[in-house]
């Protein structure tokens, strides 16, 4: 694009460390001096959902660490590729359960939209892996058919903004959604499912608390975090900064073997997240999706993390432990096998 004044088209300085992110496998084993397990990485696997990770947080894993928790949740290996039964493309439903135009209701009163595709992260074990994106994002078209959707169902007081990662869009382009959210006055709750203030806090930047600030509605921003790695002082500050624009902060993580599987580790994180006012919402069973199956803890071993996370904390930093199951009227509490 040609503009008059070229500082105009200057991207801010988020979008520049988004841009930035490492990409290349054997990239990010070469700053982390690990360059001997090129070996394991899985070429299919990184073709079919390529690496992407952030430099600020790639600062925050182990040097020469192969097991470095934060490592393993965006090194594509060859693991990946194996097929396990039980695992598919569409472990949650989401191709049902979509209602066209990025807008997927599952549960009453609240309406999810896609607001994008984009993550400033790829997270190896997530569900969105396979999911068609380009299709069904809300934020094409100016919003107007998830808006005409939202409007035409009086029962949906929450909207949920989720995606791929929601702050991935400009804030210019929040805005222009929720100008139009305040027509419709059945809306009462805004939530942002996004896990950007984690791995890019510099997206909570001014234009962005100032938007969030004078928002009409009652405010929700859920961020993700699986390991207390995750979170430096950047982060803190960044959840902070959105406790104090109004918003709710809340973590919802997934438990995840060789990662986080372990009480002491969840005991850290809760407290680690409270430390900037964020609560602990849920912790979710892994999504059976195909190229994940090695991070699975099994139902029997997540209860009785559970139970001594329930033992260890007090019972405002206990998340609860949950599934989604595809067809189901709520997230579902794991119960002990039969
Ligand atoms: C998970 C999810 C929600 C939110 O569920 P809560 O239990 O309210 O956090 C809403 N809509 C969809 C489609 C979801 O997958
Ligand atoms: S949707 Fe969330 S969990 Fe999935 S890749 Fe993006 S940031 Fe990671």
């Amino acid at each position: 694009m040609i503009t008059a004044n070229p500082l105009a088209a200057k991207p801010v300085r988020w979008q520049m460390l988004w841009r930035d992110a490492i990409r290349d496998p054997l990239e990010l084993l070469d700053v982390l001096g690990l360059g001997h397990l090129g070996e394991r990485l899985g070429a299919q696997a990184s073709q079919a959902f390529p690496l992407r990770v952030p430099r600020g947080f790639v600062a925050r894993m182990r040097h020469g660490d192969p097991h470095d928790p934060l490592l393993r949740q965006v090194l594509p290996l060859r693991e990946e590729e194996l097929a396990v039964a039980g695992f598919g493309v569409d472990a949650v439903g989401d191709l049902t359960a979509s209602e066209g135009a990025g807008v997927l209701h599952k549960y009453r009163g609240r309406a999810l939209l896609i607001a994008t595709g984009s993550c400033a992260i790829h997270c190896r074990y997530c569900f969105r892996r396979h999911f068609p994106y380009a299709e069904h994002t809300a934020a094409s078209g100016q919003w107007a058919s998830a808006l005409a959707t939202l409007a035409a169902d009086p029962s949906l007081c929450e909207v949920l903004l989720s995606g791929g990662d929601p702050l991935a869009l400009g804030t210019g382009k929040l805005a222009q959604l929720t100008d139009s959210l305040r027509a419709i006055s059945h809306v009462r709750r805004l939530r942002i499912h996004t896990r950007l203030p984690v791995v890019l806090p510099e997206r909570v930047d001014a234009p962005l608390l100032a938007w969030l600030r004078q928002l009409p509605w009652q405010k929700v921003v859920v961020i993700h975090a699986n390991h207390p790695h995750e979170i430096d002082d950047a982060v803190l500050s960044a959840c902070a900064q959105l406790r104090t624009a109004g918003a709710t902060v809340l973590n919802q993580a997934v438990l995840l073997k060789g990662i986080n599987d372990s009480a002491d580790t969840l005991v850290a994180l809760s407290e680690r997240l409270f430390e900037g006012g964020v609560l602990p919402y849920y912790l979710h069973q892994l999504d059976r999706v195909q190229g994940a199956a090695h991070f699975e803890v099994d139902d029997a071993r997540a209860l009785a993390l559970h139970h001594e996370l329930a033992a260890r904390l007090p019972g405002y930093l206990l998340p609860r432990l949950v599934r989604e199951v595809a067809g189901a009227p709520s997230k579902l509490p794991v119960s002990a096998p039969n």
